[in-house]
């Protein structure tokens, strides 16, 4: 199915509901005591989002600091070596701090400054949305406090001293399995005691409600840029659009601007090592419904129902659920979702790196995976890519493990 028969302002109204459900999905489960502190986030947003200051402000800030429209840019080399179909990047790796996690930072972090907040919190998995959050912070001047597992903490040394250096206070969690799961425990705890003077930002279209669409709404300038980027370029629409998904947020980003046109959709979840439980993250392929960190999705479980350990190369994807828009449209039919294994996406990587001069990052790497071959398939039209960020940060990972290529 190409679409829902319904047009895009009409899914906009309707999804997500005011309770923040797509469907049987989302919604809002935490505990009773931080209900009254999510609702303020939600009252606030409604409110703000439709205030022509706040709008302006978040304009000149995409222009000025991130260094917004992203291009979109036509990888001919590329195309030409998977066939006839004429693949498109629209580069968020061009961003400041070289992703689009800026996108919904930068938003979050104007809308705990309306609110007078004078800190912002969250917790990292690899350390991606702590660096952007840290440097949403710095721009405002607002304090910030970044819960990061012990083992991440090691794993991850470079985004640890980006975010010290922008001034961010990184908290170690050091109980349980000392990762992403104890981390988001223990940043809801300290958002608990202190959320008069705080805000919880959360780093994808993920966790209950507002941020799933919250999320969502600050992402979507990439994909209203885009449109109107690749409309102007070939006076046509793509095809077919692909983006990588782990949360979910740069992919539904680009998508949802185009929900109701009479185009292919791709979702790419990371496969990892196999389809075995623990070898992958590929949460809408291999799921099934559940509740996890306050939101109703699609979910790989264990033996116990507990979210399950999840493995990707690409350490932005390795998450155990997805945004709960994604499942609602996986449901509907609307967006094919697929997955791509480490290796195709480290063949992607150096094949992007060497035709185009453009070093991906590894979850970036996944959408190109898909693109060459949804390209070698199709024989012939577009496919606009979402190259969600830039490589830099895979370089020792890279070199350490696939020197043999170099
Ligand atoms: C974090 C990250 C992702 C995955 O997050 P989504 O919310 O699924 O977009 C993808 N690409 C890059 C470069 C990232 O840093």
């Amino acid at each position: 199915m190409k679409n829902n028969g319904i047009d895009y302002q009409t899914y906009l109204k309707k999804y997500p509901d005011e309770k923040g459900n797509f469907g049987k999905f989302g919604g809002s489960y935490i505990p009773s005591e931080l209900e009254d502190a999510f609702k303020q986030i939600d009252q606030a947003y409604h409110t703000i989002c439709k205030s022509s200051k706040f709008i302006n402000e978040l304009r000149r800030i995409r222009t000025e600091f991130q260094g917004r429209p992203t291009p979109v840019y036509h990888a001919e080399r590329l195309s030409r070596n998977v066939g006839n179909v004429q693949i498109y990047l629209k580069r968020e790796d061009l961003n400041h701090t070289g992703a689009h996690k800026l996108n919904h930072c930068m938003g979050e972090a104007l809308l705990a400054k309306y609110l007078g907040k004078k800190k912002i919190i969250a917790e990292t998995g690899a350390g991606q949305h702590g660096v952007a959050l840290a440097t949403a912070a710095a721009f405002f001047g607002l304090k910030c406090e970044i819960h990061m597992g012990e083992v991440d903490i090691a794993k991850q040394a470079p985004n640890v001293a980006r975010m010290k250096i922008l001034g961010a206070k990184v908290i170690p969690v050091t109980f349980g399995l000392k990762t992403l799961k104890e981390a988001v425990d223990s940043a809801f705890e300290a958002y608990l005691k202190d959320y008069k003077n705080s805000m919880y930002c959360i780093g994808s279209v993920v966790g209950p409600h507002p941020f799933p669409k919250m999320v969502r709404d600050f992402q979507m300038v990439v994909g209203i840029e885009a449109r109107k980027q690749f409309l102007d370029m070939t006076g046509e629409l793509p095809d077919a659009l692909v983006a990588c998904v782990g949360g979910g947020s740069n992919s539904i980003g680009l998508f949802v601007p185009f929900i109701a046109d009479p185009i292919e959709i791709f979702g790419v979840e990371p496969l990892g090592k196999g389809k075995a439980l623990g070898q992958h993250a590929a949460s809408i392929s291999f799921g099934s419904p559940g509740v996890m960190h306050g939101f109703n999705s699609l979910m790989l479980k264990d033996d116990n129902d507990q979210p399950a350990s999840v493995y990707s190369i690409a350490s932005g994807l390795d998450y155990p659920s997805v945004g709960p828009e994604h499942a609602f449209l996986h449901q509907k039919g609307r967006i094919n979702y697929t997955s791509i294994s480490d290796e195709e996406a480290i063949d992607a990587f150096f094949a992007l790196s060497r035709l185009e001069g453009i070093i991906p990052a590894l979850e970036s790497a996944h959408a190109v995976a898909f693109a060459t071959k949804l390209a070698q398939k199709m024989k012939i039209g577009s496919i606009l890519v979402n190259l969600s960020g830039r490589g830099d940060k895979d370089m020792d990972y890279v070199l350490k493990h696939y020197s043999d290529r170099l």
